[in-house]
């Protein structure tokens, strides 16, 4: 895992945009295997454990193996994760740590935990 650092501007409406530091832990090739492996043999197990149930494994070994399947490939093309996003918030002025939303996607509306204003963030380039 290497860690990187990117920046985002951050609006918010009637105030000087700031510039908000978002860290993320990126994965390197052999990280993405092992997190995706972390996540399918467990559920792979449970699809051989439910085999030898009667009428249960028609609907709990596919499902099983489906969501293995679905949820590593996730993981397995998943190359970075944010860790955290910290910067002054351009409404208050004050540095807070934003929450992290589940996937950054931007721009990415956040509300300000210190005063309350809601915050755009935009790539800076
Ligand atoms: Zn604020």
């Amino acid at each position: 895992m290497s860690p990187g650092e990117c920046e985002l501007r951050a609006e918010s409406h009637g105030a000087e945009p700031s510039t908000v530091r978002v860290r993320t832990t990126r994965f390197a090739r052999r990280e993405r295997l092992k997190r995706g492996a972390r996540i399918f043999f467990p559920l792979f197990g449970l699809a051989l454990v439910s085999l030898p149930i009667p009428a249960w494994h028609l609907a709990a070994v596919p499902g099983f193996l489906l969501a293995g399947i679905v949820l590593g490939v996730r993981r397995l093309r998943q190359r970075e994760q944010v860790e955290a996003l910290e910067g002054p918030c351009p409404a208050c002025g004050r540095r807070q740590d934003f929450a992290v939303p589940a996937r950054l996607t931007l721009p990415l509306t956040l509300r300000c935990p210190g005063c309350g204003a809601f915050v755009k963030l935009y790539s800076a380039g």
